[in-house]
């Protein structure tokens, strides 16, 4: 899953990334709100976290222009501890969950994580299709039989992109944007190692190819 972190404390931005790259997902940096505005714009995330403060162009600003041209994705606020009028505008702009700073990452890990089960159509805690279930801070897969199958970091990644958008053609390019960062040389080849891997791990049936456009993660009995 591919997310957008936008803020302009250096330190806290370069912090940020770091965790929610471990918790495995590609993440794109902006440090002002031109940028991050633009990348929004251009590119399809799975959610952004947005902080309000922002040299530039202000963070409801910049939710305000994405919202006016239709762009629904999910948007986490980062406000000022105790400020609800910014908690108040910031939902008014179109955001759909917001964080006081300062905040524990295990929380905005666990709001994303919540945002982006709900945008694929999941009602429980845990990302389930197919059959399995998603162990997102171990980085594991539990299969129908009970079986625990710990995943690399790019197996998890692929494997939580495949889990949320079951029943969907995902092609090699889409599945490269979710599975890495912004300035890593991307060889969509490599997914198809990834995918045989993975294959190897939770059963041949359960990724299928569709040739010339991409894979299916069979989502029945989710
Ligand atoms: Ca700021």
């Amino acid at each position: 899953m591919r997310l957008l972190l936008v803020e302009d404390d250096e330190m806290l931005c370069a912090q940020l990334a770091a965790d929610l790259g471990r918790a495995g997902y590609a993440v794109d940096t902006a440090r002002d709100g031109v940028e991050g505005e633009f990348l929004g714009r251009e590119t399809a995330y799975d959610a952004v976290i947005l902080d309000l403060g922002l040299p530039g162009l202000p963070g409801l600003e910049v939710l305000g222009r994405w919202r006016g041209a239709g762009n629904p994705v999910p948007v986490i606020v980062l406000t000022a501890r105790d400020a609800w009028h910014e908690r108040v505008a910031g939902f008014k702009a179109g955001a759909d969950d917001y964080l006081g700073k300062p905040f524990h990452v295990e929380e905005l890990l666990a709001r994303v994580g919540a945002l982006l089960r709900r945008r694929g159509g999941q009602a429980g805690p845990v990302v389930a299709a197919g059959g399995i279930r998603l162990d997102e801070d171990r980085q594991e897969a539990i299969l129908p039989d009970g079986a625990v199958v710990p995943l690399t970091g790019t197996e998890f990644r692929l494997l939580r992109v495949f889990m949320l958008h079951p029943d969907r053609i995902l092609s090699k390019t889409r599945l490269t944007e979710h599975v890495y960062d912004q300035d890593f040389d991307r060889d969509s080849n490599v997914i198809e190692v990834y995918v045989r891997r993975l294959r190897d791990k939770i059963g041949q049936e359960r990724i299928l190819t569709r040739k010339g456009q991409g894979y299916v993660f069979p989502g029945a009995g989710g």
